[in-house]
């Protein structure tokens, strides 16, 4: 607002700056213009006295001027148009004195609604300085005109002034209208109604703050939703061990059964007590891969670490009778939270046990595609039904809840890998057939060791 102020003002004092500019520099040249006629015309007297004077005076009927003063070159008044008596006594005009030293005049002020123009030249004889000219004219209407002119000029700009004021003040009072609408809705969504949408309208900067609000309002939702579905999907899946321990545990107590039996449901409290303790576990790696912090990423080669997931887990496998094949051979590096990729290839690998048929094998290899180092986990398992296939990396999902439970599955081992795969920048997929296995294909963006040596 004050830069507009400053800007109308400007224009104000420019307008009626230039429009007086205009009017003097057309006054000056009339003026020095009638003062030198003047001049040629007593230039060629052969006397200037007086009498002579007032004769030429006389002749030049088109000098229309207030008044008109002719000195001599000691600055005294030969002929005054206004004042007779003034005659023979010394003229201490400004101008008269700049014409005595050999140059043409003008000034002009404005006052009292009146245009005061001033212009004096000298007056030579046979190249030697006689006298001077001095004109003076009052022009009321010149003066009118450059007063109509201002007042015009601030007339407008005191209206757009004022218009501009009214605009700010209406445009401010809008956005704070809007502004007002973004702070009740926040309070409104801080009270946990994340469905609530709030509509700025227009199209603006606030515009764009309230479509980001709403956006950031449907992730708060989407994020809400998950976490009320992994409560209510955590609560049930701890209920079922808890139900069966509960259930053991009262018959126990309630039936008359013999020591034997008593020690099989000593034993089934047993496994169901190891398979919380198993999900309690899964649920905390689940938690972990949540609150991720990439300080510990290094850059590794994968085969060690793949290596070690063998390892441990190949005593069960043989237990299953299942072969693992590896081939490590075309490993790459890659920039990874070693934990996570020691936890993305044993959950890979153990549910390729646990899915596998008795005598199958269990191929893992890595290779490099392009600018990506890839792990691959190839089952000859019981395979996974094409409609399961985009649910298998959801939390508790299972396709075959009795199997995936007799095995000491959670349903939670396939959600920790994707979200431990995608933090560290890769990407999962799975192809599968019933009845004939199942792959699973891990990449990661590659590291050019050498290229990051230099
Ligand atoms: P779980 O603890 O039940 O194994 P996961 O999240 O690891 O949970 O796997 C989800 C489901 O995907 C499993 O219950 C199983 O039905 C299916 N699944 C995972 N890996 C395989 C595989 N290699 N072969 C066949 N089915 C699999």
């Amino acid at each position: 607002m004050f830069i507009t102020f400053a800007v109308l003002l400007f224009l104000n004092v420019y307008t009626s700056t230039t429009s007086q500019e205009l009017f003097y520099k057309s006054k000056e040249t009339s003026m020095i213009e009638k003062c030198r006629l003047a001049a040629t015309e007593f230039s060629s007297l052969e006397v200037m006295n007086t009498s002579t004077v007032t004769g030429a005076v006389s002749r030049m009927e088109s000098l229309r001027v207030t008044r008109l003063i002719v000195t001599d070159s000691s600055g005294k008044a030969i002929y005054d148009s206004a004042e007779k008596s003034a005659v023979y006594s010394y003229i201490l005009l400004p101008e008269v004195i700049v014409a005595l030293d050999s140059n043409n005049v003008f000034s002009w002020n404005y006052h009292d609604g009146v245009m005061h123009s001033k212009a004096a030249t000298p007056v030579y004889s046979y190249g030697t300085l006689t006298g001077c000219v001095y004109m003076m004219e009052l022009d009321a209407q010149q003066g009118a005109l450059i007063e109509s002119l201002q007042n015009n000029i601030l007339t407008i700009t005191v209206v757009l002034e004022v218009v501009v004021i009214l605009f700010s003040l209406a445009f401010s009072n809008a956005s704070s209208v809007r502004l007002r609408r973004i702070m009740s809705s926040m309070r409104i969504i801080r009270e946990g109604e994340y469905a609530h949408k709030v509509d700025m309208g227009g199209n603006d900067e606030l515009t764009i703050l309230g479509k980001e609000f709403n956006d950031l309002t449907d992730r708060l939702q989407a994020s809400e939703n998950k976490r009320r579905q992994f409560v209510s999907d955590a609560s049930h899946e701890l209920k079922t061990p808890l139900a069966s321990i509960k259930l053991l545990s009262d018959s126990i107590l309630q039936n008359d059964m013999d020591m034997e039996t008593v020690h099989e449901f000593v034993e089934d409290i047993g496994k169901e007590a190891d398979r919380l303790n198993r999900m309690s576990q899964k649920l905390l790696s689940l938690s972990r891969a949540e609150s991720y912090e990439d300080a510990d990423c290094e850059i590794i080669y994968m085969a060690p670490t793949i290596e070690r997931v063998v390892r441990m887990l190949d005593a069960i496998a043989r237990e299953n009778n299942i072969t693992i094949e590896t081939d490590l051979r075309e490993d790459s590096p890659i920039l990874i939270l070693e934990d996570d990729l020691y936890q993305i290839a044993f959950n890979l690998t153990e549910n390729g046990i646990k899915y596998n048929t008795p005598g199958g094998t269990l191929r893992i290899s890595l290779h490099r595609e392009v600018d990506m180092g890839v792990l691959q986990i190839t089952d000859s398992g019981v395979g996974i039904p094409a409609e399961s296939l985009e649910h298998i990396f959801e939390r508790f999902y299972r396709v075959d809840k009795a199997r995936s439970r007799k095995s000491g599955g959670s349903g939670l081992g396939l959600s920790i890998v994707r979200g431990m795969v995608e933090r560290n920048g890769g990407e999962i997929t799975v192809e599968s057939e019933i009845g004939k296995g199942s792959t699973f294909t891990v990449r990661f963006p590659a590291f050019d060791l050498e290229k990051v040596d230099e």
